[in-house]
């Protein structure tokens, strides 16, 4: 074995790691004054390396749910397990770890740093990586998403698809069990997204991780997921589990398919009947 080999960092994908049960959890803003009860005995499971895509109209709760999920926000009922351990109980103070990592619609890549720093700074700054190791598998993930050149650029100087994919292989090198995705190709154009689709594809099929992904776009969940999920209005909980069992990997001629067609018509309902119900309640954004 030459020393180049010695020092490969170890491979990304930890197989069946990343398994998460939802167990009636619910969330409640302000108890005691605007009392918005956001999520309300929300269950569901999700695998270990399951793509996940959560859609229903907007308020009612997605955010909340991948908010708890990150330990951004504590529990009101219920609780959340990742691997069989307790991640959220309604005891125990919120909190993020490594072995979560949200990427979301806004980009948070440090702009006075390169792309290469970028994506090495939590590695490093953790000791768990070299530098030298963390430059050679930051280098090897930006070529697997066609951004090889790169490295020296600021973010600023990036599309915001290349952003975003920067991002993502940042919180990919971190070796999280669960990778968060809030919305994250929401404002782009329809070149943008569809590339950004085909690279999340080729990162997914490449390292297995758990993927719970939120978005508006039906096309966009049914195209990427495993499984999608269906949110009720406010209070928010699982009203419909969608299984997709188009083969992977994922083709876009996929999208024109009688199968495909029929499960978007499925969603298209039963996330209608949502929205209309969260007209009616007074909530005026709609998905
Ligand atoms: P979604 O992601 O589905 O659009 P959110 O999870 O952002 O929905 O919000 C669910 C509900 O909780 C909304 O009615 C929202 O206004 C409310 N909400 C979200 N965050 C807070 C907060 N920090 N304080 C009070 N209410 C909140």
């Amino acid at each position: 074995m030459n020393t180049a080999e010695a020092t490969t960092p170890p491979p990304v994908c930890r197989a069946g790691e990343g398994a998460m049960s939802i167990r009636k959890v619910g969330k409640i803003y302000d108890p005691e004054g605007v009392h918005v009860v956001a999520l309300n005995d929300c269950s569901l499971e999700i695998a270990a390396g399951e793509f996940v895509a959560i859609v229903g109209p907007s308020g009612c709760g997605k955010s909340t749910l991948l908010n708890t999920i990150a330990g951004f926000d504590g529990l009101t009922s219920g609780e959340i397990l990742l691997d069989g351990e307790p991640l959220a109980t309604v005891d125990k103070d919120p909190r993020p770890g490594p072995d979560r990592v949200v990427v979301f619609q806004h980009g948070a890549l440090f702009p006075w740093k390169t792309v290469l720093q970028n994506v090495t700074y939590g590695p490093v700054v953790q000791g768990a990586m070299s530098e030298e190791d963390a430059n050679k598998r930051a280098q090897e993930m930006l070529s697997r998403v066609g951004l090889n050149d790169i490295e020296t650029a600021y973010p600023g100087q990036l599309s915001s698809g290349m952003q975003r994919r920067v991002e993502i292989i940042r919180a990919l090198i971190n070796n999280p069990k669960v990778l968060l995705l809030d919305e994250p190709f929401r404002a782009m154009d329809t070149v943008t997204k569809s590339a950004s689709h085909q690279y999340l594809l080729e990162l997914y099929d490449a390292t297995g991780k758990t993927i719970f992904f939120i978005t508006h776009d039906l096309e966009e969940a049914i195209f990427l997921a495993d499984k999608v999920l269906v949110m009720t209005t406010r209070p928010g909980y699982i009203k419909k589990t969608l299984q997709v069992n188009l083969p992977r990997p994922r083709q876009y001629s996929m999208l024109a398919s009688e199968e495909f067609l029929a499960m978007k018509a499925q969603l298209v309902e039963a996330v209608h009947e949502e929205a209309v119900k969260a007209f009616e309640a007074g909530e005026r954004e709609m998905a």
